[in-house]
């Protein structure tokens, strides 16, 4: 047998270095400055096990490709239909239908559609290959003091690429946050954790029926995990998303300034105001929101909750601006 051909020795050492570790992401955001400290690029993980009422990235939910329609965008050219093989496309009127029901996430039909009126969230990705994406902005990273922030859906819920992704971040000397809501297995977080430089944590709803209600999880794992971290002294910023008629009570408000100050070494709490960015993603996906009429908190009620929390000897912050 002849040596190994230049190829099979680059997939031996990436096998090696366990690259080749395959996950499902929806996104690569470059050039983030609200993922934590410095440039960011947000590597967004699909699949979650909490189903938010308001979630932001609707498509970040589902664990498969899903296909988001731009229906302003569509020229009525009828490539899709033709590129179909499932009959799952159609063009009713101004809009494309899609049958999800028939529909195997092929991709063909956005492959066609020179439009972009088609496109397929979620995409099963190697940590070789996300690591050439991050690899192009070390140079922002090192200046600005940024690094990888791993958002989702929860990247939790994928551990084993989580796990190789930070470490490839680690041996690359790329600083690491993840943003999670904290809903893992306490021994399984704990095991990630070490290789994690910040963790963006976020804390909805106190009380666990309405956490329940809200999210369909308990909230038991999420305040063990944040304890822990906060008794480890671990690098964490609690984000509290503020979300109208859901957890802007007072109570509500009240049981968190009193959670948060509970905890040792007290994080900071960064407050994050609904915001209607993310809202046209459930009619692309053909997906009803929950509250399809909340609008976004005023900068009064923001002001409000920061004052109410800053009363518990917080460090409040508002889209990580100090008061
Ligand atoms: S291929 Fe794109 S532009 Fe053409 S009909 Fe389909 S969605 Fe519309
Ligand atoms: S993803 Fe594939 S199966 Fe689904 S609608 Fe497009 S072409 Fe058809």
């Amino acid at each position: 047998m002849g040596s190994p051909s230049p190829i099979d020795r680059h997939l031996r050492r990436l096998r090696q270095d366990r690259l080749l570790s395959t996950g499902t992401i929806f996104d690569i955001k470059k050039f983030a400055i609200h993922d934590g400290p410095g440039v960011r690029t947000t590597v967004f993980f699909k699949g979650c096990p909490l189903g938010c009422w308001l979630c932001h990235n609707p498509e970040s939910q589902s664990f498969e490709p899903e296909l988001m329609i731009r229906d302003g965008r569509c020229t009525r050219c009828g490539d899709c239909v033709e590129a179909c093989a499932q009959d799952a496309v159609s063009l009713n009127g101004d809009s494309v239908r899609i049958d999800r029901g028939r529909c195997d996430q092929c991709g063909a039909c956005a492959d066609v559609c020179v439009a972009e009126a088609i496109e397929v969230a979620g995409r099963d990705v190697t940590v070789a290959e996300v690591m050439v994406e991050l690899e192009k902005d070390v140079v922002y990273y090192d200046e600005s003091g940024g690094g990888v922030t791993v958002s989702g859906g929860e990247p939790f819920a994928q551990p084993d690429f989580l796990l190789e992704l930070l470490k490839a971040c680690k041996s690359r000397g790329i600083e690491t946050a993840v943003d999670t809501c904290g809903h893992v297995a306490p021994h399984l977080f704990r095991s990630v954790a070490e290789h994690v430089d910040l963790f963006l944590y976020d804390l909805k709803v106190i009380d666990d029926e309405r956490h329940r209600e809200f999210t369909g999880v308990g909230v038991e794992s999420i305040h063990e995990n944040l304890r822990w971290l906060a008794e480890t002294n671990r690098g964490v910023i609690v984000r509290f998303p503020l979300l109208p008629g859901v957890n802007d009570d007072e109570a509500n408000i009240h049981s968190v300034g009193e959670f948060l100050s509970s905890l040792a070494n007290r994080p900071r709490v960064d407050i994050l105001p609904y915001h209607k960015a993310g809202a046209d993603k459930y009619g692309r996906l053909d997906r009803e929101p929950r509250l399809p009429d909340t609008e976004p908190p005023s900068e009064e009620e923001v002001a409000g909750v920061a004052r109410r929390l800053s009363d518990f000897s917080l460090n409040v912050t508002v889209r990580g601006e100090s008061l």
